[in-house]
């Protein structure tokens, strides 16, 4: 079930995955923790079906797809789940996030001693609860996630349960569902990012795994019906969600944040194109749109809806076509070609481009290097004028949080000083809008009102490290 609920997560992260459970040993009257992890997708880590059927034997489990925010990429001590046993028994732990205050906490621990096996910031969790005084693991994790600060959604596995817990602000989505087993020692719960991997499993919705609690799945709890649920000392009166999840991140069929990302994303698309129109030249005219697959085409279809509900002439059509089997590991025959890059992942259909004023919808625009190579390719095609729209505001800031945008200078919004017309210059299009903030705001669930948007605003609603400002402006 595990392995199924990462293969739905895999857009989450590419390059590592692993699971953990844990297997009671009658003979020995203990428990045992079984650990299989590799780099790769979720597939190629686990081909051989022996690995899941004999090596991952247990009653729970937890697994983890990495996509390194802090941290070596090539370090294999820092693929999750992280496994330790310590004076209350074993423990591992899956973290989606990052932490904010790890550069301090990690000086603080290292100076009294403590070895750390990886890079991450995610192995502080682990050691600030292996060192607490606390009676119970309970206890002992609540103390450590006191400490920490900045964003997590963890998974984390006892001998005795699994646990899930999220930051006081509820940064990174955290869902909970159920399996009806038929058997007398009641259902089988299942946390995952994104209800996507329920689907997958055949698990009913439950709700989310509110920000700020730790909530604790064992057997008691599965028989009462009633799970044990307590919470992080320094949660804030309101959450601040990545608004990114919708924008771009989760997949268009999942539930998160309370809400389906594809009727977000769709009013997106709405709102973009009540807000920045391409409308046809004459009325023999028509304009054709085109998403940048596959994380635009859910807002693509908003767009096109509302400009047509206004009475534009307007067509979806599949104007780029996207290859699935270019992945992280995919040998680029020259390294340095950027364009090379683009095209292995994209081509164009040209005879739906050519002579026609074409309107690109894409989610965001970060760097700005693939989207200046999309616009060269469908130049190639022929048409008549290029469009570009973006369903989200400049990208002006990096991300703390979990998102792995580049430094500062490395955004175009930036290098361009929010100069619309300079980036639509350096993008080499006829025009180029993007969603503004308050329109943003109005397609998020609640007004807008609960979601993080420093990436677009400077405002972090969680204090960063100066060591990890310093760093991000270094990478
Ligand atoms: S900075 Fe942007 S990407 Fe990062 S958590 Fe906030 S909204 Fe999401």
């Amino acid at each position: 079930m595990t392995y199924y609920g990462l293969h739905a997560l895999q857009h989450r992260g590419q390059e590592a995955s692993g699971i953990v459970t844990s297997e009671f040993l009658a003979e020995k009257q203990k428990w045992r923790f079984n650990a299989f992890k590799g780099n790769g997708l979720v597939a190629d880590v686990f081909k051989d079906a022996s690995i899941l059927k004999d090596q991952l034997k247990g009653s729970s489990a937890i697994g983890h797809n990495r996509y390194s925010t802090t941290g070596s990429a090539d370090n294999k001590f820092n693929i999750q789940p992280f496994v330790v046993n310590y004076k209350a028994g074993n423990l591992a732990l899956g973290h989606n996030g990052n932490l904010t205050n790890f550069h301090t906490l990690r000086e603080s621990l290292q100076s009294e001693g403590t070895i750390f096996q990886s890079t991450t910031d995610s192995e502080i969790i682990l050691h600030l609860t292996a060192r607490s005084k606390h009676e119970g693991q309970i206890h002992q994790l609540k103390e450590a996630l006191d400490a920490v600060e900045g964003a997590y959604s963890l998974v984390i596995l006892t001998d005795t349960s699994l646990i899930a817990a999220r930051d006081p602000y509820g940064l990174r989505p955290l869902c909970l569902g159920r399996i009806e087993t038929g058997s007398a020692k009641g259902p089988a719960y299942v946390v995952a990012s994104e209800t996507c991997a329920f689907d997958l499993v055949g698990a009913t919705y439950v709700g989310e795994v509110e920000p700020g609690e730790i909530l604790v799945i064992d057997q008691e709890g599965v028989q009462s019906g009633t799970l044990k649920s307590y919470h992080i000392s320094k949660t804030p009166a309101e959450p601040h969600h990545c608004i990114f999840e919708y924008i771009y991140f989760s997949r268009p069929d999942s539930k998160i944040f309370g809400e389906n990302v594809d009727k977000v994303r769709r009013k997106l698309g709405k709102l973009l194109a009540a807000e920045s129109p391409v409308r046809p030249d004459s009325e023999d005219d028509r304009v054709v749109v085109i998403s940048v697959p596959d994380s635009s085409n859910t807002a693509t279809l908003g767009f096109v809806t509302e400009a047509n509900k206004m009475g534009d002439d307007v067509r979806l059509e599949i104007g780029l076509i996207r290859s699935h089997y270019v992945g992280r590991t995919f040998i680029q025959p020259d390294q340095n070609s950027r364009e090379l890059k683009v095209k292995t992942k994209f081509n164009t259909v040209k005879g739906v481009i050519k002579g026609r004023k074409v309107v690109i919808v894409d989610d965001s625009i970060v760097r700005g290097t693939t989207s200046k190579q999309l616009v060269k390719m469908i130049r190639e095609a022929e048409p008549k004028e290029i469009h570009f729209r973006v369903t989200s505001p400049p990208i002006k800031f990096p991300c703390y949080y979990g998102m792995d945008f580049p430094s500062r200078e490395e955004l175009i919004a930036n290098r361009c000083n929010s100069d619309v017309d300079k980036i639509a210059e350096e993008l080499g299009v006829d025009s180029l809008a993007y969603l503004s903030m308050e329109k943003l705001l109005e397609a998020a669930p609640n007004g807008g009102r609960n979601y993080c948007t420093a990436c677009f605003s400077g405002i972090y609603p969680v204090p960063i490290d100066r060591q990890l400002t310093k760093d991000a402006n270094d990478t």
